[in-house]
């Protein structure tokens, strides 16, 4: 199966309703606050280096 990035990581709402470029912005500098595959609110952890971010139902994100 493969996941398609179907939600906002940043406000949370459908990528193909209205326009996100200010949200895609937003995410070059802060970690994503919302799961891109459910939309579920993550569980953020930032650290002055790096940020992780948790869906409890698709596993962590991690800054590069
Ligand atoms: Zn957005
Ligand atoms: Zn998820």
């Amino acid at each position: 199966m493969i996941l398609v990035d179907s939600y906002c990581g940043h406000c949370g709402l459908a990528l193909d309703e209205g326009s996100h470029d200010a949200c895609r912005e937003r995410l070059r500098m802060e970690p994503p606050r919302y799961c891109v595959h459910c939309a579920r609110r993550m569980v953020v952890q930032v650290s002055p280096t790096s940020w992780t971010a948790r869906c409890v139902e698709h596993g962590e994100l991690a800054s590069a």
